[in-house]
Parts: C-alpha cells; structure tokens; sequence
C-alpha cells in the first residue's frame, strides 16, 4: 500500500445557515486514492456538508478548519476551489437558461486550465475531447447544443454532471446523491463514470447516497453515518449492508450534544 496523503481534512467544523447550527464538531479525513461513502437520514446534513467543503457562500463557518492538499480553504472562493480540484455534484443540478451545454463545459474546462498555466483548449480539440467523455456516460451529443440541464430529465441532469466531473478531472469529487431516481441502467453507466474517473489512483471521491446498489458498483474503503450534524459512526463497506437491515433507529439512541 501507498503511503495514505490526506487530501481531505475536515477538523472539528461548526456550520451555521442563518443562526442555526447545522454541523456539530464534524471530523473527517480522507486520503488520497480513498471513496468514501456518507450515508443519513434527510436532513441530517449531508447536503450541508459537502456545500461548504465547495465554499457555497450561504453557510457560515463558526469554528473548525477544512484543509484540501494541507492548506485551509476557508477563506478561498468557490471558483478557486473548484479550479484547485474540488468538483461538487449537485444535489439538485441548476439549470442554466440561454447557455449552452457545449460552452458552459469549454468555459469551465479552460478556466481550469488558465488557472494551471495552460493554454486555452481551440474549439475542435475540445469537441473532440467531450465526445470522448460523452460515450463514458452514453450521452447523445446533441445534449452539447442545448441549455444546461435545461429540459433534461432527472437521469440525464445526473449523467451532465458525471460528464463534467469527468471532464474537469478533478482530484476530489463529492457527488451528493448522484444515483438518486436512477434507473437501473442509468446507475450502472453513473458508476462506469464514476470508476472512469478513479483510474488515477490520486483521485478521491465522496459518494452521498441512500443506497447500496451504487455502493456495489463503486466499492467505498471507508461509510460514515451522519445525524444531526456530525459523523456518528465509520465502517467498511458492510456498514451499509447492516443499514439495510437495521434502518436507522439505533441512531436515536446516540446522544450528540
Ligand atoms: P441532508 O442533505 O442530509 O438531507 P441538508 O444538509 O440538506 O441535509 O440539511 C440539514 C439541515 O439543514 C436541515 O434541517 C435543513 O432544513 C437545514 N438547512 C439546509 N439549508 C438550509 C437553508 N438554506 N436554510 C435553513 N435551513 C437549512
Ligand atoms: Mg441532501
């Protein structure tokens, strides 16, 4: 085995959304090469979580310190982050009226490269280069010329997001809830997406998920349990396994305060 590079350092962190706590003293480490999967209840702050470690200006750090590479990004904006190699799925990925598919991934891809000193990509390359990432995900590229995620179904808003995850090459990818309303084959080629994008054996991605069938395909090394705002338990893969069976009553038991 490697020796473990954390890539990830969550430390004692305390978020508060409009006066209200929603992270509790979370702790979090994820190294290089590592999936790892969060699993919680609906509103136990999964969501939460994963938009402040991309920077989304709505929530206010109260203590707590997240280091990417050794370095505090706290006080990093969201673009810079995403340009030093956190990508975010969205939960709910916005639509975008009036920008095309094809240009807000080109915007996106050569932002990211002027940000590493390199050239912007001419316009033929790049075409080249998405078709190649369109067929990881089988999408169609007539998804190139129309708005983003505009009109797209629920599965193919999830697919654009794996394409720009994909694209981008990110060195830490928190997808919240990717596989949700996913059907089976849909799931499958999430997940194809997703293993595509951990051949370098650097990357690290967080899986927010509900279910097991993702997890089957894209084997995490490590499941935390999150409730009321904290990580309350981490395991192996089997944790999920015990969470099918047991659901998640025991977690009334924990006192978190
Ligand atoms: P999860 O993703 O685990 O379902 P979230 O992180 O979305 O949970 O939400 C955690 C808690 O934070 C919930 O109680 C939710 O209502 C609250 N919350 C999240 N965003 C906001 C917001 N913008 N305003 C008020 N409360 C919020
Ligand atoms: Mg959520």
């Amino acid at each position: 085995m490697n020796k473990k590079i954390p890539i990830l350092e969550i430390q004692d962190l305390n978020v508060s959304i409009k006066e209200v706590q929603i992270l509790k003293n979370l702790n979090l480490i994820i190294n290089k090469g590592e999936i790892h999967a969060i699993m919680g209840r609906n509103g136990s702050g999964k969501s939460t979580l994963s938009k402040v470690i991309a920077g989304h200006p709505a929530y206010n750090v109260l203590s707590g310190d997240i280091l990417f590479n050794g370095k505090s990004i706290l006080d990093i904006d969201p673009e810079l982050r995403a340009h030093m190699g956190i990508f975010l799925a969205f939960q709910y990925p916005v639509e975008i009226p009036g920008v095309s598919n094809e240009d807000f991934l080109r915007l996106a891809y050569n932002s990211k490269s002027q940000y590493e000193g390199q050239e912007e990509i001419n316009p033929i390359d790049f075409l080249n280069l998405v078709n190649d990432k369109l067929k990881i995900v089988n999408m169609n590229p007539s998804f190139l010329v129309r708005n983003v995620n505009e009109g797209f179904s629920g599965g193919e808003k999830k697919k654009n997001e794996i394409l720009q995850m994909s694209l981008l090459n990110s060195h830490l990818s928190i997808l919240d809830e990717t596989d949700s309303g996913l059907d089976i084959d849909a799931l499958k080629i999430i997940s194809k997406g997703i293993l595509h994008t951990l051949t370098d054996k650097e990357k690290s991605v967080i899986l927010i998920t509900h279910y097991q069938r993702l997890l089957d395909y894209v084997k995490p090394d490590f499941i935390h349990i999150m409730h009321q705002g904290t990580i309350v338990e981490t395991g192996d893969a089997t944790l999920a396994k015990k969470l099918e069976l047991t659901g998640y009553n025991w977690l009334d038991n924990i006192k978190n305060n």
